[in-house]
């Protein structure tokens, strides 16, 4: 668990971060969203370190962070941040290799780590480890960015704006690849972006930041659904709030029982997708699969007043 008590960042008489207090559970994957300027990566590298705070604390599993020499910190917390900033004249592995060098681990466990890493990234070993980043896709370089960030087995990994370089469709990609690293490892992150849909796409708890404030702390549901002020509803976009709130239930809890034609979904599918479903092939109901076994349907009503109760 992490606390994040009353933390305070000054610069020259402007307060940048402004008593920013948040606990972090273990496991989870907390997003912090905010315009630009707002404190995001000033509050991130007060985790770290990598900015001494002016007031406030940080406990990482109960010890306060200010009793941990810098350096140390650094090399127990992943660190990735846009771009990947990978060293361009080493290799993958040795990229990837970074800290574990830093902590002295044996030549033999820090290559098997290497390997495991790229394999869990889908990136064959053999092929990948002894290439240069200038021969890797702007993809693959995230991933080892990810990777090398990953490799010490921390227990918390902070990432400011790890996706901002990709284009939209393969930050996509890395997102759902970043879920599934997180449910793989059960690692703890704490990620920074200006993208609220990243945010929503991506949490278990986002956290919006405004003017240095946190402003709403909660899970994706609770930001969309009850924004705590208007900047948080300009982020999240009025708009699009009945779209975002149905990409976030899934079908299973509007099942019920009966028959409908065509194409069925599975029940992890969330409502968005039974939506455009139906209006894509002119259905008022889609089939619902568990298992593979057809266990009711999902009807257009249904979603419209699962949606109404929140427009
Ligand atoms: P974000 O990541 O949300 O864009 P930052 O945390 O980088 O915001 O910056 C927040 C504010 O603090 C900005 O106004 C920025 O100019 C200012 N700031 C950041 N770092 C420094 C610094 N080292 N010295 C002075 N001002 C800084
Ligand atoms: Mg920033």
């Amino acid at each position: 668990m992490i606390e994040i008590d009353s933390i305070t960042k000054v610069y020259g008489g402007t307060t940048v971060v402004d008593a920013v207090s948040m606990t972090i559970e273990t496991g989870t994957i907390t997003v912090i969203v905010g315009t630009s300027g707002s404190g995001k990566t000033t509050l991130l590298r007060m985790i770290n370190r990598l900015v001494e705070p002016t007031s406030g604390s940080v406990r990482i599993n109960g010890e306060a962070t200010s009793d941990i020499a810098p350096h140390l910190l650094r090399r127990r917390i992943g660190y990735a941040i846009q771009g990947h900033g990978l060293f361009p004249h080493h290799s993958v592995g040795r990229n990837i290799a970074a800290v574990p060098r830093l902590l002295g681990w044996p030549k033999d466990k820090i290559a098997a780590r290497v390997d495991e890493l790229l394999a869990l990234f889908g990136m064959e070993p053999g092929a990948f480890r002894d290439r240069f980043p200038a021969e890797l896709s702007g993809g693959q370089q995230q991933r080892v960015g990810v990777a090398r960030a990953l490799a010490s087995r921390p227990d918390l990994l902070l990432m400011d704006e790890p996706f901002g370089a990709l284009d939209p469709i393969i930050r996509a990609r890395a997102q759902a690849d970043l879920r599934e690293i997180h449910q793989k490892l059960g690692s703890t992150i704490v990620l920074v972006t200006h993208d609220m849909e990243e945010a929503i796409r991506l949490a278990d708890r986002v956290g919006v930041m405004d003017g240095g404030k946190l402003v709403q702390h909660g899970p994706p549901e609770e930001i969309v659904a009850r924004p705590a002020n208007g900047f948080v509803a300009e982020m999240v976009g009025d708009a699009e709030r009945p779209m975002r709130l149905l990409s976030l239930i899934p079908v299973r809890g509007l099942v019920e029982d009966g028959a409908a034609p065509g194409e069925p979904l599975r029940d992890d599918a969330s409502l968005r997708d039974a939506l455009s479903e139906c209006l894509w092939t002119g259905r008022d109901a889609v089939p619902v699969t568990r298992d593979g076994a057809v266990i009711g349907r999902v009807t257009l009503n249904a979603i419209r007043t699962r949606v109404g109760r929140h427009a």
